[in-house]
Order: structure tokens, then C-alpha cells, then sequence
């Protein structure tokens, strides 16, 4: 039987729409709205689509958003001082710098960046203090891409307390964040990663299997036990055609989009695994969609602290 589709957009628009009564509350007591800055540098086509569509989200639920742009040839140096100006900023309540940055800046840049911004506007949850909170399970801004995870999760009815859950993927973005929410919330959690032996053998014993390796199609059937509920937050743009026509057949709706783009994304779950599993997020649709809409509420959130008395 076909898992059961989780879908990522319907619960992002439930999450947006649950926001919108405390976006005007907020923006009523402030006399001004909730305020994101997305920091941009260079021109990666991904990285400005992604801004672009986070800057219209962000409208749409009532933010101000303004996106800071820097060419790619920036310094470090000049990074860091819009982050300093950011971090003092009063109509800014999240700063939002988008991955990644020109090789230029070197292999440090990035965490030298999350080091430097004012921990309560890090709505991306990366800076050092916020990473420290979330291990003790007293964050209030946590990754954005896990706690939309554990929202699907949680809104879907799958149990979390007492399943084994299994993270492919240990980045400090999705991986450790993931099975540390995984863990706050009472699941059997293993860490998997490149190194790991007999990766199908573990993951075949998860209840609650997360792919998070940015492989395309890479977990087969054989990685998945009949009735896991599988996470794909994968996202892998395929432009070659052979590839495409492995996992999809010409004629099925995946391929007619491919032939229409001339591309495509796909997950790092493999499409078979749909015959499997008992539930699945698909891609797109699925993990993507969520990320955002927490976004929109770690900004909402850190307005609120801000702006509480006691700040
Ligand atoms: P990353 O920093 O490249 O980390 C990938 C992780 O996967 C690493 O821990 C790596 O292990 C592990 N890995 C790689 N190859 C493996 C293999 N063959 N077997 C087992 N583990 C393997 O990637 P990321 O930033 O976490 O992102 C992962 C994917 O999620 C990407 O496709 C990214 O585009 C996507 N993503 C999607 C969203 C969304 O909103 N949908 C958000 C964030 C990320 P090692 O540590 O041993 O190298």
C-alpha cells in the first residue's frame, strides 16, 4: 500500500495562519510590525530565489522584511560590519544571513558570521549560545528546518515518545538539531553519518527515519521498515536527463515537470520508497514549505522578547 503523503504546505499555511492573530497583536502593542533582515551576498540563483521567496512569506504574514544585499566580492570585514549594524538596528528583531557564502570569504566566514550576531535576533538558531539552550532544551529560537519537522510530526498524530528515530545527516543546520528535538521529545534517537556501517541495516530498524544527507534518491526501499514514517528534507536540482528518467518513468508527472524545466528537484528518499513506508513527506511539498513559516515565527518570537520588559 502507498505511505501516507505528509503534506508540508498545508501545515505551513496552518502554522502562517495561527501567526497572523499574534503578528497583529504584536504589531498593535510595538506600533510597528515584527522586523527580518535577510542578509545576502553574491549572486547565487538559488540563494536570491530563496531570499526573494522568504522576503514575499514574510509580507504576506504581515513582517517587515528587508533583504541587505552585498556583492560577492565583500570582505569578511565588511559582512560583519552590516551584521553590527543589524545587531543595533531597532525595526530588526531576526537577522537571516543566507548560505552560502563566496568561497572568497574562506571556510570560516560562515561561522564567524553566526558568531557575531546578537543571539536574540539568530532566527536561524545557529549562534553558539543558541546551539548551547537547545542542548539543554531551553531554547526559544531552535533551527528552523527540525522544529518544522517535529510540527509535521506532531500534526500528523505520529508518535514521537518511545520510537527509535534514526537522523541520516549530521550538519549543525539540520542533523544535531534534528535528533536533539528528536530526543527532547523522548524518541531512541541514532545519529548517522558518512562513516556509519551498514547505514540500510540501521536505518531499516528506524520508526521515524530522517534523510538528511543531500543525495538524491540515495535511502532505497531497502533502508525503510514497512510502516516507518520517512522525513525527506533533501533537496538535490537534477539536470541530467538519464538520472531523472532512473527514478521517474516518462510519461508520470515528475518527468512531465522535468521536461517542462528542464530540471528537477528531488529528495534524498528514493521514490520507491513510497510502496513502503506508512507515511512520507513528499519533495517538493513537504520539509521545504515548513522551513519558512518557522522562520516567520522565530521572527515573531524574538520581536516578542525583545520587545518584553524585561529585555
Ligand atoms: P551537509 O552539511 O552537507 O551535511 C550532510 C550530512 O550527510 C553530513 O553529516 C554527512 O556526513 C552526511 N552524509 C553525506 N553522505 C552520506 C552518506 N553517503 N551516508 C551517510 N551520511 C552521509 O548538508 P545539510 O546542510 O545538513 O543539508 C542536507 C540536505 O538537506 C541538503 O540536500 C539540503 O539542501 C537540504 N536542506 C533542505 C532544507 C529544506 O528546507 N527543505 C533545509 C536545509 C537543508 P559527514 O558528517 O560524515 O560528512
Amino acid at each position: 500500500m502507498a505511505a501516507r503523503l505528509l503534506n508540508g504546505t498545508d501545515v505551513a499555511q496552518a502554522i502562517r495562519r495561527e501567526l497572523a492573530a499574534d503578528v497583529a497583536a504584536f504589531t498593535s502593542r510595538a506600533g510597528r510590525p515584527p522586523g527580518l533582515a535577510l542578509v545576502l551576498v553574491g549572486d547565487n540563483p538559488a540563494s536570491h530565489l530563496y531570499v526573494t521567496s522568504k522576503l514575499k512569506s514574510a509580507g504576506e504574514s504581515g513582517l517587515r522584511a528587508d533583504i541587505e544585499q552585498l556583492p560577492a566580492t565583500a570582505s569578511l570585514a565588511s559582512l560583519l560590519t552590516l551584521i553590527d549594524r543589524l545587531n543595533r538596528s531597532d525595526v530588526h528583531d531576526g537577522i537571516l544571513v543566507q548560505s552560502p557564502l563566496p568561497e572568497a570569504m574562506g571556510a570560516a566566514a560562515e561561522q564567524q558570521v553566526f558568531d557575531a550576531l546578537d543571539p536574540a535576533k539568530d532566527v536561524d538558531g545557529f549562534h553558539p549560545v543558541n546551539v548551547g539552550k537547545l542542548v539543554q532544551n531551553r531554547a526559544t529560537l531552535v533551527p528552523c528546518t527540525p522544529t518544522g519537522i517535529i510540527e509535521l510530526l506532531d500534526r500528523s498524530r505520529i508518535p514521537i515518545a518511545g520510537a527509535h528515530a534514526v537522523v541520516i545527516g549530521r550538519s549543525n543546520i539540520v542533523g544535531k538539531p534534528m535528533a536533539l528535538l528528536l530526543l527532547h521529545r523522548h524518541a531512541t534517537v541514532t545519529i548517522c553519518h558518512s562513516r556509519t556501517a551498514d547505514l540500510p541495516a540501521i536505518s531499516r530498524t528506524a520508526d521515524i527515519l530522517v534523510a538528511a544527507l543531500g543525495k538524491a534518491a540515495f535511502v532505497t526501499a531497502d533502508f525503510v521498515k514497512p510502516g516507518a514514517t520517512v522525513i525527506d528534507v533533501g533537496t538535490t536540482k537534477l539536470e541530467d536527463r538519464a538520472t531523472v528518467e532512473r527514478l521517474f518513468a516518462p510519461g508520470s508527472k515528475r518527468h512531465q515537470a522535468f521536461e517542462r524545466r528542464g530540471s528537477l528537484v528531488v529528495g534524498d528518499v528514493h521514490p520507491e520508497v513510497e510502496q513502503v513506508a506508512g507515511a512520507l513527506t513528499p519533495v517538493p511539498g513537504g520539509v521545504g514549505p515548513l522551513t519558512i513559516a518557522l522562520l516567520l515565527r522565530n521572527t515573531l518570537r524574538a520581536a516578542e522578547a525583545r520587545c518584553a520588559p524585561s529585555h
